[in-house]
């Protein structure tokens, strides 16, 4: 039964180039999961984007001498290549500067607005005298009043750990140009969190089914929610649509606001692009319609809590009632699949300490596959878990290389030298049948893991059919059996079936090589689609143009299933599936990579 699925992608931010770190939260899993769900016959939607406003943009710009937004313009389109290349199977990857995002964002807050959801307060911020812009607690350091530390920064003081105010801080400073920033009274909108107690609380009670770790957070969030600024004193973001707000070139909405609402946006982006301006409801409106979303576990408060309460607030079901705004009432998140990070010798990735793994770098060298393949058999779906190059070379070589490669190769081979195409089988034996009903039997077990985001439990269990299948080479000896052609050939039909069993089982994770082990088998024609980079242009601005990722996923021929082989397909020798890392790698990384 073909249920609509709504992939939805935690958005990277626009500041520099991503490393392997992030798209182990949220790139691979999500990618992973999406496929699995096309293969297995339902309606996905995959989308996600650049988040390119805020302060970090700025300082951005500043440090390299070019405006917000070209440095926005200039790593969404480093990010998108970086994800095309990876197999980032995006119905649409998009921007949070597009017009249409701008239009949604308005929208939404519109109905929070009218709504009751939005109060207006007074507070003190800093602002640089300089440019005027607010500058937020993180870009301000000074003396700790409580400890004296000259390094405390204005949210907490790393020596103390005590949580301060920036406004506290002996010598206050600016961190991006060393000035002591002003004080000054400012007025800012601030989302009513507090009037989501009772709804958001009884969500979120009902979501039983989610990651441990994202039910922990959970656990005690609403216990003491606080209004929530939703706009800052910056030139650069999204405008607020009241009156007395709209023509204030220093008020803007808070970068995470507008970002949240960016898998809403881009659906309507895609669904506009699509000839049918209302193609989203499907995903949107529909009960039917399951919303995942995938992130790194420092993104989960966005998404059990404050984007379930944006969307409570605009469908008027928060505690304060209303009614829902111009799209409708609009569909909360069904899971929350929250990675934890990857880290290198037991610390974050960080660009400053050189502890960083890019993943333009990491492509060039290795090809996607390898790193999909090691991200969802080891990476930190449930735990932090250590990068080691040992422990990549040793998954590759031994897995991908000895194990899947192998099997593909020598079967392929052994058929095309003998036969010439894929042989017919004779009289099967038992072990022939048992091997076939494994690999049958798997797509239920993998596929169950898939639908529920267990990626290394699912690449564990199609990987055991790969061990089985060599296991019965190893015991059949067909290149043993010159003398009962009849018996080899069954052999080989035997071992080509389950190679392209397994195959499918695993083109979620290896969706290139999959589509060789498909060209290989005799196949032609696309298997598993790939996404491709086009320049459009802006729907709202006219002559604006960025790049966007998008794809013909519906032309692929991957489907969750056993398919026959057909005896008479011709076969020709194959070459390696993966060539295999030199060893010394293991000790030593390869020589642009940080030793780990
Ligand atoms: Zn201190």
């Amino acid at each position: 039964m073909s249920a609509p699925v709504l992939t939805a992608v935690a958005w990277p931010y626009a500041n520099g180039p991503r490393h392997i770190g992030h798209v182990s939260g949220f790139g691979v899993p999500s990618d992973v999961f999406s496929r699995y769900q096309r293969m297995a016959g339902n309606r996905v939607l995959m989308v996600s984007g650049t988040d390119e406003h805020g302060t970090p943009i700025l300082v951005q710009a500043d440090k390299e001498g070019l405006t917000p937004r070209q440095t926005a313009d200039k790593y969404s389109r480093m990010i998108a290549e970086d994800l095309r290349g990876l197999g980032m199977s995006y119905d649409l990857f998009t921007r949070t500067t597009t017009g249409n995002h701008y239009q949604v964002v308005q929208e939404i807050f519109l109905a929070l607005h009218r709504n009751g959801y939005v109060t207006a307060r007074t507070t003190t911020g800093a602002v640089s005298p300089s440019t005027g812009r607010t500058l937020p607690d993180r870009y301000i350091e000074g003396t700790c009043p409580i400890c004296g530390y000259d390094g405390a920064r204005g949210d907490q003081c790393d020596n103390c750990g005590n949580q301060l105010d920036a406004a506290e801080l002996v010598n206050p400073r600016s961190r991006i140009n060393g000035e002591k920033p002003e004080f000054v009274e400012t007025e800012h909108l601030f989302l009513d969190l507090p009037a989501f107690t009772e709804t958001l609380g009884k969500w979120l009670t009902t979501r039983t089914d989610w990651r441990p770790n994202v039910l922990n957070f959970t656990r005690n969030l609403v216990d003491d929610m606080r209004p929530r600024p939703i706009t800052r004193d910056l030139d650069w973001g999204v405008p607020v649509p009241l009156d007395g707000w709209r023509d204030q070139p220093l008020k803007r909405f808070y970068v995470w606001f507008d970002a949240v609402i960016g898998y809403f946006s881009a659906s309507v982006e895609w669904a506009r692009r699509s000839g049918d301006p209302d193609a989203w409801k499907a995903w949107w409106t529909d009960p039917k319609a399951q919303g995942h979303y995938f992130m790194g576990k420092d993104n989960i408060t966005f998404h059990a809590q404050i984007w379930p309460a944006l969307l409570l607030g605009h469908n008027g079901a928060g505690d304060k009632g209303g009614a829902p705004g111009a799209f409708g009432e609009l569909n909360l998140p069904d899971d929350i699949v929250s990675s934890e990070f990857l880290t290198m010798s037991g610390s974050k990735f960080s660009t400053s300490r050189g502890t960083v793994i890019y993943v333009n770098d990491f492509l060039r060298e290795f090809g996607p596959d390898t790193l999909r393949y090691f991200i969802s058999v080891a990476g930190p779906e449930t735990q932090d878990t250590d990068f080691t190059w040992e422990e990549f070379v040793r998954r590759t070589n031994f897995e991908l290389a000895n194990e899947w490669g192998n099997l593909v190769n020598r079967s392929v081979a052994m058929a095309a030298k003998n036969v010439g195409a894929v042989p017919a089988p004779v009289a099967p034996t038992a072990e022939d049948e048992q091997l076939k009903s494994l690999a049958r039997g798997a797509f239920d077990v993998v596929g169950g893991h898939l639908a529920r985001s267990r990626f290394r439990a699912a690449a564990t269990e199609a990987m055991r059919v790969v061990s089985a299948a060599n296991k019965y080479l190893s015991d059949q000896e067909p290149w043993k059996r010159k003398d009962d052609p009849e018996r080899r050939d069954t052999i080989l039909h035997t071992a080509l079936q389950v190679v392209s069993d397994a195959n499918t089982l695993l083109t979620p994770f290896l969706p290139h090589s999959a589509q060789r082990v498909h060209e290989l088998l005799g196949g032609s024609g696309v298997w598993a689609a790939q996404p491709e980079l086009r320049d459009v242009e802006d729907l709202d601005v006219p002559g604006r143009e960025y790049p966007i990722l998008t794809g013909d996923y519906a032309a692929e021929q991957a489907s969750w299933e056993s398919r026959e082989i057909q005896p008479g397909t011709p076969l020709s020798k194959p070459s390696p599936l993966f060539s295999k890392l030199d060893p010394a790698l293991g000790e030593t990384g390869p020589e642009w990579a940080p030793i780990s």
